[in-house]
């Protein structure tokens, strides 16, 4: 960027303004030109009162339809009533003050027939909704264009609506942008998309758009401007991604023939002892596997496949191909938990084969050493022995493996169960460990769509196991409003019949203590005494729901693990049935023993924290109850219930809520109850999350380098831009030409990434 562009706007604007620009996220000229207006107001079409949301942060344009002053029935003060209108709805704008005379400004604005921009937090007052001392604009006064003639022409353009909060009105932003926009030249403005791009598509420079979205005299023209800038954002995107690839594809590594008929090894002996058949999909990606790691290029490869496809099996069968040519095999799994339970599960898989160099081993037989950090010191010692010497093939942990006294004999492959807990820098570190370059299995469980897998994984190869396997009863869902009595009942006693019937039951609650604060990230407990690091936080993009959500005075207080074990062990549906408990704060060992005691049978119902959200596998678990499920986002509750119906009997998963009926959370769980199709999921997620027609605060001046590109609607242009920019790349694949479009990319891609995983 340029000095033009990196100016702080303390030094554009003054410091009053720069200071509630900085509320957004916006600190510079470029951010404020990057504050693209959210959508646009006519004044000619009024905004559709009917889809207001109690508790957002809206701006609207709205006809006044008429505006009383009266004194307060019961208290002292006055209060001015005004009612605007889209025409067939109506809206109250309310105001106090202490005088009647207090709130002659207001009135004198407020006449009928005036059209005007109004902003506040939607409330309710006895059942109708309301904006309580709103923040308003009358269209064609108020701005520093006094004349008449200016006026007119005002009101005739399509209105910016920016992304605003309670710190600045939209039409405060609008000023801003023109104070910074006008001086602006084309040299200020450097123009990531090359001209050969521009010309091909017959696109304008990068000023002319930010020209045509924050001033447009008419609606083809923002139009215009948008998708030009859309266009630039996917276009960086690729272009990166593009780069990336280049790159990986330059680096050298060893190639992992797999052995031939004559010459068998491992895994071939492995193939032989599978108890089952694999699916045709397992076949199939496994034989591209097997070809990627032949060459002698890195594989980069994401797996994609619902919870219970057999990922791991496939991941396996990579490894025994790379540990038959004499390499090792790392497994990154997200938790301790979770690495501990592969290295059973791997050691199960192989049964003789995992004790290679043991009597009573198979011959050609390999080690799988478990390496995390909660290990003793002589398991520990043995583990990274086994690493360096190569005795082990395959070595599994969690972040621990990528610590500097972790070394290989010769690490071959990396394998990344349930990426979205991965950030780059860790998948990079760990293949820094190798001599050449190892190859690269990403698994993930939450099914990413086509076009959201162009790009934010647009890296990687993709594969999928769309298939489950044989034998699986599958899983039905309800919602259980918290309120009603005789569904809560019957929630436990349907809890009761499992167990029962000699199955498990889970209990998910969003926090640990009923003290803890009331709010769902905390819950869990990152950093509370001595707890492991890697565990059990939810996700961010839940904070950010609970966030918004928080702010409504109507909250219940979350349920939590300790309160509601006590509450069930008290019950007389469960009296005599076992309750355990399992959280991130517990001490691993308290853990294991909680989670092997519940798949023994012997405790079985487990009320948890989300620590059994990925991976964890007990066949028996037939029955889960989500409290505080509309807290949750889509992803996380399907991964949750993938817990259950994993055995021969049917699952039951029960999602209990107190969303009031058509609100988002409802929605969610509703498509929740509706679908177990992760992709259908996954598509129905993101389009929650992309903004409605009203402004949501918690959609305002979030930092995010993707402004108006939209992966799910934008397929189109991410399709276009993917092509261009691996064009432009394959020319150029230092850009050194390319300044602008380098310095862009920068920016861009990691805060990007990053975001998809942290909220995925
Ligand atoms: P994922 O990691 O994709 O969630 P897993 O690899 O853990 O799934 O597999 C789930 C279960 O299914 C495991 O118990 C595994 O042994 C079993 N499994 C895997 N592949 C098959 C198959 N082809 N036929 C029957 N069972 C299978
Ligand atoms: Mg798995």
């Amino acid at each position: 960027m340029t000095a033009r562009l990196d100016e702080p706007l303390r030094r554009a604007l003054g410091t009053r303004s720069a200071n509630a620009l900085e509320k957004l996220g916006v600190r510079t000229v470029g951010e404020l030109l990057q504050h693209y207006p959210r959508r646009y107001g006519d004044p000619g079409r009024l905004t559709d009162l009917g889809g207001l949301a109690l508790g957002e942060h809206v701006t609207i344009v709205a006809q006044v339809q008429h505006a009383t002053v009266r004194r307060m029935r019961n208290r002292p003060g006055a209060i001015l009533e005004a009612v605007v209108t889209d025409g067939p709805r109506q809206l109250s704008l309310t105001f106090f003050a202490k005088h009647p005379g207090a709130l002659r400004y207001h009135e004198d604005r407020l006449t009928p027939g005036r059209l005007g921009l109004f902003t506040g937090v939607v409330g309710d007052y006895r059942g109708s909704r309301q904006l309580a001392h709103p923040d308003y604009k009358i269209i064609g006064m108020d701005d520093d264009a006094d004349d008449a003639e200016s006026a007119v022409l005002e009101a005739s353009r399509p209105i910016p609506i920016y992304p605003a909060s309670a710190s600045i009105p939209s039409w405060k932003i609008q000023p801003a942008v023109r104070t910074v926009l006008d001086p602006l030249r084309e040299q200020d403005v450097p123009d990531p998309l090359p001209e050969s791009v521009r010309t091909r598509h017959g696109l304008g420079t990068r000023l002319q758009a930010l020209r045509d979205v924050h001033e447009p005299y008419d609606e083809q023209q923002w139009r215009r401007g948008r998708d030009r800038l859309r266009l630039e954002e996917a276009f960086v995107l690729q272009a990166a991604l593009a780069v990336r690839r280049a790159r990986a594809d330059a680096e050298p590594a060893t190639a992992r023939a797999p052995r031939g008929v004559d010459d068998p090894g491992i895994l071939a002996a492995f193939d032989a002892s599978l108890p089952f058949t694999l699916t045709g999909g397992q076949r199939e990606v496994g034989e591209q596997v097997a070809e990627d790691l032949a060459r002698s290029r890195p594989m980069q490869r994401l797996l994609q496949g619902e919870v219970g496809s057999g990922k791991t099996v496939v991941a396996l069968r990579a490894m025994l191909q790379v540990v038959d040519s004499g390499g090792q095999a790392a497994f990154l799994a997200p938790t301790e938990v979770l690495a501990a339970q592969h290295a059973r599960t791997l050691r199960a898989l192989l049964g003789p084969l995992a004790e290679g160099g043991l009597l009573g081993g198979a011959e050609e037989g390999t080690r799988v050493a478990l390496l995390t950090g909660t290990l003793g010191a002589a398991a520990r010692k043995e583990a990274l022995l086994d690493a360096a010497s190569g005795a082990a093939g395959i070595v599994v942990g969690t972040h621990a493996l990528l610590s500097e006294n972790v070394q290989f004999a010769d690490l071959g492959l990396v394998v990344v169960d349930e990426q979205h807990r991965f950030g780059v820098e860790q998948r990079d570190a760990l293949r820094a460990k190798a001599r050449t370059s190892p190859h690269l299995l990403v698994m993930t469980a939450t099914p990413i769509p086509r076009t959201v897998a162009m790009t934010v994984f647009g890296d990687l190869e993709t594969s999928a196991l769309t298939e489950i396997p044989a034998g699986r009863a599958g899983i039905t869902t309800h919602v259980v409003p918290a309120a009603n009595e005789a569904w809560t009942r019957r929630t436990w006693e349907r809890v009761r019949e499992e167990v029962a019937a000699g199955h498990r039951a889970y209990v998910v609650c969003a926090r640990i203590h009923p003290d803890d604060p009331d709010t769902a990230d905390r819950s869990t407990g990152r950093g509370a005494a001595g707890g492991s690091d890697d565990f059990d936080e939810l996700p961010d993009f839940l904070l950010e729901q609970g966030e918004a959500e928080g702010e409504r005075p109507d909250r219940v207080p979350l349920r939590a693990v300790l309160e509601v074990a006590e509450e069930l062990r008290g019950s007389a549906a469960l009296a005599g049935v076992e309750i355990g408990i399992l959280h991130g704060q517990m001490p691993a060992a308290d853990k294991d023993a909680a989670m092997s005691r519940f798949a023994s049978g012997e405790v079985p119902v487990l009320v948890s924290t989300t620590v059994v959200e990925v991976g964890v596998d007990v066949p028996e678990a037939t029955v889960m109850v989500v409290h505080d499920a509309d807290r949750f986002g889509i992803s996380q509750l399907h991964q949750l219930r993938g817990r259950v119906g994993r055995g021969t009997a049917p699952g039951l998963c029960l999602l209990v809520s107190t969303a009031a009926p058509g609100t988002p959370a409802a929605t969610r769980l509703d498509t929740l109850a509706r679908t177990t199709d992760g992709f259908e999921l996954a598509a129905v997620d993101l389009e929650l999350r992309s903004e409605g027609d009203v402004l949501g605060a918690a959609q305002s001046g979030r930092a995010s380098s993707l402004r108006l590109l939209r992966v799910v609607k934008d397929a189109d242009v991410i399709a276009t831009a993917r092509v261009d920019a691996t064009e432009v790349v394959a020319d150029d694949p230092g850009l050194a030409s390319h300044d602008a479009l380098r310095d862009a990319i920068d920016e861009q891609l990691d805060p990007q990434r990053e975001e998809f995983l942290e909220r995925a």
